[in-house]
């Protein structure tokens, strides 16, 4: 705990064995040889827009995450620095599940999709429903603001916890009407 990797140490830039770690643990630079090897377990890269934008140029700062905030993958830098190769780094799994108001999670996405209809925001549905994560993510980065609208009747509602859903509605995160006329004038 509280301690940073901040480099990994090889006998030559580009070759030789790899011998340890350089890392910060309380601000003091510290050097961990290794015993045998070095098994990184960094993590991912999903919070830094820079690094995931190079792999997938649609995850602009726009796209919100779900990551923690320190998923920005500085490790996997590290290692390419010394010669380290990568793969499958363009497989980035998208599920659109980020409440737009909040860019947090949103519970919404634990509604169950059969009595969910998903438009767009001029009120086109443009996906099937149940398409898989990647089908979905796909196609709300090519809608207008990249956004989905979920819409259910009471079936989904009922179904799910309706104090949750009661909260929402309050917080301004979701909007109910009783006829669809209503609900497209919001
Ligand atoms: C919202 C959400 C929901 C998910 N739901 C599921 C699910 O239902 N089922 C499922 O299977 N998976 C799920 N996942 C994916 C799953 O959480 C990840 O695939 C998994 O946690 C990756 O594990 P990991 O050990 O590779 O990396 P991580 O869990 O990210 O661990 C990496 C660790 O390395 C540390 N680290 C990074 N850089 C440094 C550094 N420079 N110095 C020191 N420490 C560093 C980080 O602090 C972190 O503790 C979900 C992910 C998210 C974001």
């Amino acid at each position: 705990m509280e301690c940073q990797l901040t480099g990994i140490v090889r006998q030559k830039p580009l070759n030789g064995d790899v011998l340890g770690v350089e890392a910060q643990y309380r601000k003091k630079k510290m050097y961990i040889k290794a015993k045998k090897g070095v098994v990184l377990a960094t993590g991912g890269f999903g919070a830094d827009v820079v690094m995931r934008s190079k792999y997938d140029p649609r995850l602009t700062s726009e796209v919100p995450t779900t990551n923690v905030a320190t998923a920005t993958g500085e490790a996997i830098v590290y290692a390419e620095d010394l010669g380290a190769d990568v793969s499958g780094m363009d497989f980035i799994q998208l599920l659109v599940a980020c409440n737009f108001f909040t860019k947090q999670y949103g519970s919404l996405a634990n509604l169950g999709i059969d009595a969910a209809i998903f438009v767009n925001t001029n009120g086109k549905r443009f996906v099937p429903e149940d398409g898989r994560r990647d089908v979905l993510a796909e196609a709300v980065l090519k809608q207008p603001q990249k956004v989905l609208l979920w819409m259910a009747d009471d079936t989904c509602q009922k179904r799910f916890n309706p104090e949750i859903t009661e909260a929402i509605i309050k917080d301004g995160y979701s909007f109910r009407a009783d006829t669809l006329e209503d609900l497209a004038k919001i």
